[in-house]
C-alpha cells in the first residue's frame, strides 16, 4: 500500500470516527460488542478517569489470528464480517469493523489477541502502526486505548467531565449486561470495581445485579405472545420508581433499542400506577420476525423501525397492565421503612450514584450489596403474589387525625388514606360511566352562566359536543356566553357547581395537540378529587365501611388516579417483629 493511499484511508478513518466516537461510551460500546461477537463469556471493562484517560476490554472470546489482527485496523474489515443489513437477522450486535480503525485514527491502541495458536499484538498510534509481533497472552482479547483524541484536540473538547463520561460508561454496560444476562460483565473505574453480573443467564439476577434487591423482589414476570412478536421479562410494582426514563430497557432480537413508541406503550400502561414524571423498572426482551424490521436506520441511534409496530405496543400495553390488574400491590410500609425508600422519593439505586468530585469508593454506595447478594433464591423471588385484592375483606378499626382509616384482616394490618382512596373510587366509576351507552342527566334548577372571553369562547364551541355526549346540556346565552342547564348524574349533589367550572376550564386549556382521550382522562381526574372526601374530615364507621367497601372492589385500588399511595400494609409477622415479639 502506497504512503499516500494509507494517508487518505485514516483521513477517512478520522472522519468516520467523528461520526461514531464521541465519548467514552461509544468507545466502550465498541469494543465491548466486538467481545459479545467474538462469543466472549467475561468482559471486563477497566477504566481510568471515567474512560478519559485510558479505556481497556478484556474478553475471553474466540481471539484472532496475526493476520486478522492487523486487518481489524484497516477500514475495509467491514465487508470481510457482516454487511448492515444482517444486523437483525444474526444474534450479532453488528460489527461494523471500521470502528476500530476509527478509534486507532484518534488515539493510541494496544491490541493483544490470542486464538489457541498464535499470540499477537498490535500497537497502533494515530491510524499508522507502530510496532506489532508475538505476544505471550490467553485465549482472548485485550485492547488498551489512550491518548485519546491527542491529534483532534477540538473532539477533546467535547468530552464532558468524568462523572458523566463514568456515568455513560456505566449505564451502557449495564444496558447490556441486562440484554446479554449469560455474559458476565465487570466495569472497574481506577481500579475499583463499580458494577459486575455473575453471567448465568438469569434475568432476574441480573436485575438485582444493576438494581439492587429491592428492586429485584419487586419484580413481576411478564410473557406474552403474537402471530409477530414474543415477549418476556419483568415489570417493576409501582412502588419501585425512578426518575428518569433509562430504566426502561427493551431489546429486540438481542440488540438494545430505545423507541419512543415502545416507551410510551410501557408508560401508559402505568397510567394512574404512578405519579407523572416517574417512570418503572422494566426490561423486556422482544423477538421479532426479522423481515418486519427495517434496517435503514443509523446503527449508533439504536431506534429501531418495524412494521406492525402497533401490535407489538398492543401487545407490551395489555400485558404490562393486565400484570399489574392480576397482582397483589400494596406496598409493605416496613419493607418501605427500612429500604429507606419512600415509593415516591425513591432514591436512585447504586448505579447511578450522584458522584461526588472524585468516584465514591463502592462501600459508601447506598445499598449494601454485598451483603445482599448473599443466599438469595432468585427463582423465588416473585413468589410474593399473593392473589387477587377484590378478594379481600377489609374491616375498619379507626381513624387516624381525620386522614387516614386503620384496618385489618386476618394477616394484616392496613393504613389507608381516606382521600386517595375515595378519589381512586371515583375515578373508576367516572371513566366507567364514560363508557356506558346510557346517559342519566339532572336538570339543575338554576343554570350555571358562564362568559368567556371571545378566543376561549370559540375553543369551547369547537369542542362542547363531547360535553354534550356525556349528557350536558348547553345553550348559547348571548355574546360569548353560555348557560349549562343539565348535567349527567354521575356529578354528585352538592359538587356539581365547582365541578362544571372546573370542567369548562378544562374544556378551554389550550393544548397544542387535542386528543378527547386525554381529556376525557383529565376531566375524570379533576372531578373525582374535587368529590372526594378530603384529609381532616371525620368519617363515620358505616362511611369507612363502605369506603373500604369500594376501594377492594377497583381495578387498581393502590393508588389515587394521580399515581399517589393510597393502601399500603403491616403484615402480623412485621409488627411481632417491630415489638420484637419475634425476633
Ligand atoms: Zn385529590
Ligand atoms: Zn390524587
Amino acid at each position: 500500500m502506497s504512503k499516500i493511499k494509507v494517508m487518505s484511508e485514516n483521513m477517512a478513518n478520522m472522519i468516520a470516527a467523528g461520526e461514531v466516537i464521541e465519548k467514552c461510551a461509544s468507545i466502550v460500546k465498541e469494543l465491548v460488542e466486538n467481545a459479545i461477537d467474538a462469543g466472549a463469556k467475561n468482559i471486563k471493562v477497566n477504566l481510568e478517569n471515567g474512560g478519559i484517560k485510558k479505556i481497556e476490554v478484556i474478553d475471553d472470546g474466540i481471539g484472532m489470528d496475526r493476520e486478522d489482527a492487523i486487518l481489524a485496523f484497516s477500514r475495509h474489515a467491514t465487508s470481510k464480517i457482516y454487511k448492515e443489513d444482517d444486523l437483525f437477522f444474526i444474534e450479532t450486535l453488528g460489527f461494523r469493523g471500521e470502528a476500530l480503525a476509527s478509534i486507532a485514527s484518534v488515539s493510541e491502541v494496544i491490541l493483544e489477541t490470542c486464538n489457541g495458536q498464535e499470540s499477537t499484538y498490535v500497537h497502533i498510534k494515530g491510524g499508522q502502526i507502530l510496532d506489532s509481533g508475538h505476544s505471550d497472552g490467553r485465549i482472548g482479547t485485550k485492547i488498551t486505548v489512550t491518548n485519546l483524541f491527542y491529534n483532534t484536540p477540538a473532539r477533546l473538547k467535547y468530552l464532558k467531565t468524568e462523572t458523566t463520561e463514568l456515568n455513560n460508561c456505566l449505564q451502557f454496560v449495564e444496558r447490556l449486561a441486562l440484554s446479554k444476562t449469560s455474559i458476565a460483565f465487570q466495569l472497574t473505574n481506577n481500579a475499583k470495581v463499580l458494577f459486575k453480573t455473575t453471567g448465568n443467564n438469569n434475568l432476574l439476577k441480573t436485575i438485582h445485579e444493576v438494581y439492587g434487591l429491592n428492586t429485584s423482589r419487586n419484580m413481576l414476570e411478564i410473557k406474552a405472545f403474537s402471530d409477530d412478536f414474543e415477549i418476556s421479562g419483568f415489570i417493576a410494582k409501582p412502588s419501585v420508581l425512578k426518575k428518569n426514563r433509562l430504566h426502561m430497557h427493551t431489546f429486540v432480537n438481542g440488540r438494545i433499542v430505545r423507541n419512543n413508541e415502545l416507551n410510551k406503550a410501557i408508560n401508559d400502561a402505568y397510567n394512574t400506577y404512578k405519579h407523572e414524571g416517574f417512570y418503572p423498572v422494566v426490561v423486556i426482551n422482544i423477538y421479532v420476525d426479522p423481515t418486519l424490521v427495517d434496517v435503514n436506520i443509523h446503527p449508533t441511534k439504536q431506534d429501531i423501525k418495524m412494521s406492525k409496530i402497533n401490535v407489538l405496543t398492543e401487545l407490551i400495553y395489555k400485558t404490562i397492565k393486565e400484570t399489574l390488574y392480576k397482582n397483589l400491590l400494596i406496598p409493605n410500609a416496613y419493607s418501605l421503612e427500612n429500604n429507606n425508600s419512600n415509593p415516591m422519593e425513591q432514591k436512585e439505586n447504586y448505579n447511578y450514584p450522584e458522584f461526588p468530585d472524585s468516584i465514591v469508593n463502592i462501600k459508601d454506595i447506598p445499598v449494601n450489596l454485598e451483603q445482599q447478594k448473599l443466599n438469595i433464591g432468585y427463582e423465588d423471588l416473585t413468589d410474593e403474589v399473593n392473589g387477587e385484592f377484590k378478594k379481600l375483606k377489609l374491616y375498619p378499626v379507626g381513624q387516624v387525625h381525620k386522614t387516614y382509616i386503620i384496618a385489618q384482616d386476618e394477616t394484616n394490618m392496613y393504613i389507608i388514606d381516606q382521600h386517595a382512596a375515595h378519589e381512586r373510587i371515583n375515578y373508576e366509576m367516572i371513566t366507567q360511566k364514560f363508557k356506558e351507552a346510557n346517559v342519566f342527566v339532572s336538570q339543575m334548577l338554576i343554570p350555571l352562566i358562564f362568559e368567556l372571553s371571545t378566543s376561549d369562547y370559540k375553543i369551547f364551541m369547537e369542542r362542547k359536543d363531547i360535553l354534550i355526549e356525556l349528557g350536558f346540556k348547553i345553550e348559547e346565552y348571548g355574546i360569548n356566553t353560555i348557560a349549562i342547564k343539565a348535567h349527567p348524574t354521575w356529578l354528585k349533589d352538592g359538587f356539581e357547581e365547582e365541578s362544571i367550572r372546573t370542567i369548562v376550564d378544562l374544556v378551554i386549556t389550550k393544548e397544542q395537540k387535542f386528543e378527547k382521550s386525554k381529556f376525557l382522562d383529565n376531566m375524570a381526574k379533576m372531578v373525582s378529587c374535587k368529590m372526594s372526601v378530603k384529609a381532616n374530615e371525620d368519617l363515620s364507621f358505616v362511611e369507612m365501611e363502605k369506603l373500604l367497601n369500594d376501594l377492594v372492589k377497583c381495578d387498581n385500588p393502590y393508588n389515587c388516579c394521580h399515581g399517589r399511595p393510597s393502601i399500603m400494609k403491616y403484615s402480623a409477622y412485621e409488627l411481632e417483629k417491630m415489638f420484637r415479639r419475634v425476633l
